[in-house]
């Protein structure tokens, strides 16, 4: 089952950056240096052109990718994103599709990020995203709600966040050279945190679902 989810969030994963790299960067060339989607890209297609990340148990697959993401791009999204999975990795003890477990890796790759970024939420970042999914999962399994309850969620709680990150006035990255003219876009980095978490929530679907 492990190895099966590792397939399936690769997948799921590289699709969705390849699908949106056009849109990232367009979004990033709004508040920043418009190369978002390239850097994304870049990163996730060595993902899918190193195919033994695939074959590995979640921990490891992780943590591999997440090196990979350090080594391939040059953006600052590189060195977090890298950060982000391979301190979820390093979290991976045991079912890697139970709750808690995935609730303490976000917990351990968001602390990596802000560590990382020198950054924490409600300074426009990916970190917008990621806190407020966080919280959303912690909250959902203290309620006990069924998977499908607990995805639903998050997914809402990814969109809600994504959405928010418009009226926020950037204070971390490139697009806190713009100051107040920041105010009014989505961040690029958030739109892609969120768009990785519908394909993680695709992902574990798809193996609930099997
Ligand atoms: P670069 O800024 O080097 O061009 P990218 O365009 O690939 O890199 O990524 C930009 C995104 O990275 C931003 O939209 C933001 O979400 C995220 N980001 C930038 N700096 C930080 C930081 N210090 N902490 C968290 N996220 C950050
Ligand atoms: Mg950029």
């Amino acid at each position: 089952m492990a190895h099966e989810l590792t397939g399936y969030l690769v997948d799921a994963a590289v699709g969705t950056i390849r699908d949106h790299a056009d849109e990232l960067t367009g979004l990033d060339q709004a508040i920043g240096d418009g190369d978002h989607g390239i850097n994304m890209k870049r990163g996730f297609d060595a993902i899918a052109e190193t195919p033994e990340i695939k074959t590995l148990p979640l921990g490891d697959a992780l943590q591999k990718a997440g090196m990979t993401l350090v080594m391939k791009v040059g953006g600052a999204s590189g060195p977090l994103y890298g950060s982000l999975l391979m301190a979820m990795g390093k979290a991976v003890a045991g079912d890697p599709a139970a709750g808690d477990q995935v609730q303490a890796m976000l917990v351990e790759g968001i602390a990596a990020v802000k560590k990382r970024g020198k950054s924490d939420a409600g300074e426009k970042t990916m970190l917008d995203v990621l806190v407020p999914v966080g919280e959303t999962l912690s909250s959902s399994l203290s309620r006990r709600l069924s998977p499908a309850e607990t995805i639903a969620n998050l997914r809402a709680a990814a969109d809600a966040a994504l959405e928010r990150t418009k009226g926020m006035k950037a204070t971390k990255g490139r697009a806190s050279f713009l100051g107040d003219r920041s105010i009014g876009h989505i961040d690029p980095g958030a739109r892609s945190s969120q768009l990785l978490l519908h394909a993680a929530c695709d992902a574990v679907a798809g193996v609930l679902r099997s």
